[in-house]
């Protein structure tokens, strides 16, 4: 008898070895062994408290930061969908918008520009979910998941509650001090201050034209691939290094499906035919690439996850 005979009654759905790249921005990858999609917070808590120790557990929003790789995850992926998990809610008397994990960054946004606070207008640009942002620290345009957060709750490995405000989280660039995997959200507060609904509608419309004339938004991709290091761009080194446009297989045929955008050379994409092993490999190529060149270690930041 396996782990996979012994899992806890849910009320949502288990579904084993099923395929994630339709879980994903770059639809590439192999299957989860066990995918618990909770029916509500409860139902996750009861699964976390239930399930032995040793089964490895990942978290996964809408995949818009991650390449599954082609062997599949093993253990169980937990991804909370859904009205139970996507609910956001204004305090207008706090200034806060409150959010479940399944919230995308731009309803979060959007209810914020609603309600005429400020501060917000960035995650209409970034096209995650608010528990991705929490993990990632997501941001663009000079500010960041950290710069609003009040505070975010939700269970650890075991299933116990856990309140982190944002200084428990460390905060850098696209980085946080809480463990991969060791917390799944639930809820997050973030704050706003008060302004004209008009002008941060406004705002947010200019974010969204300047991205989508910049980024390849409607392509297969992970958004950025590598941190800026500091002082450099990322983009300039990938393209500088001659990688932009250029098709490259991880088997080394002709024409392979991954690819830097040409739009946007820091932003890997999968132009139809990719493996997760044909994008990680370019990725990997070009770092190399990249270091013998200028001597700088370009660093993912699009998570890499599973059995190559
Ligand atoms: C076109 C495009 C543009 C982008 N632009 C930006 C940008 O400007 N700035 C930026 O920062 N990012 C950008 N991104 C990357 C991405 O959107 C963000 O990192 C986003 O925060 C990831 O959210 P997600 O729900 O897709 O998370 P996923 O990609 O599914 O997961 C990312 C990480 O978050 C964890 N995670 C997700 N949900 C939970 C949860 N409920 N509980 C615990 N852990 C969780 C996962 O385990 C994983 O480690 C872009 C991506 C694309 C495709």
């Amino acid at each position: 008898m396996t782990w996979k005979t012994q899992l806890p009654a849910v009320r949502g759905k288990l579904l084993f070895d099923e395929p994630l790249g339709p879980f994903t921005w770059f639809r590439v990858g192999g299957p989860a062994e066990v995918l618990f999609l909770p029916a509500d917070p409860d139902d996750l808590r009861d699964f976390l408290l239930a399930l032995p120790p040793e089964v490895p557990v990942q978290a996964l929003g809408v995949g818009s930061n991650v390449i599954i790789r082609d062997g599949g995850v093993e253990g169980v992926v937990i991804r909370c969908a859904g009205r139970a998990f996507g609910e956001v809610i204004v305090d207008a008397e706090k200034n806060w918008v409150i959010a479940g994990p399944a919230a995308l960054d731009a309803q979060v946004a959007r209810a914020a520009a609603k309600a005429g606070l400020a501060g917000l207008e960035f995650f209409v640009g970034i096209p995650g979910t608010v528990g991705g942002a929490l993990t990632m620290n997501a941001g663009c345009y000079g500010r960041e998941t950290k710069d609003i957060l009040v505070t975010a709750w939700g269970y650890d490995r075991t299933g116990e509650m856990r309140v982190w405000d944002n200084a428990d989280f460390g905060f850098t660039y696209r980085h946080t001090d809480v463990p991969p995997n060791s917390m799944f959200w639930v809820q997050a507060v973030f704050e706003g201050t008060p302004d004209d609904p008009e002008a941060v509608t406004a705002r947010m419309a200019e974010i969204t034209e300047r991205r989508e004339a910049s980024q390849p938004v409607r392509e297969k991709t992970g958004g950025s691939t590598f941190k800026n290091p500091p002082g450099h761009s990322s983009w300039k080194l990938v393209d500088e290094a001659g990688w932009r446009g250029k098709p490259f297989s991880a088997s080394g045929k002709e024409g392979g499906g991954a690819m830097f955008s040409p739009l946007h050379s820091n932003f890997l994409i999968n132009t139809g035919d990719a493996t997760a092993a044909d994008l990680e490999g370019l990725g990997d190529t070009v770092r190399a690439d990249v270091l013998a060149r200028t001597g700088i270690q370009l660093e993912w930041e699009i998570k890499r996850i599973g059995r190559a």
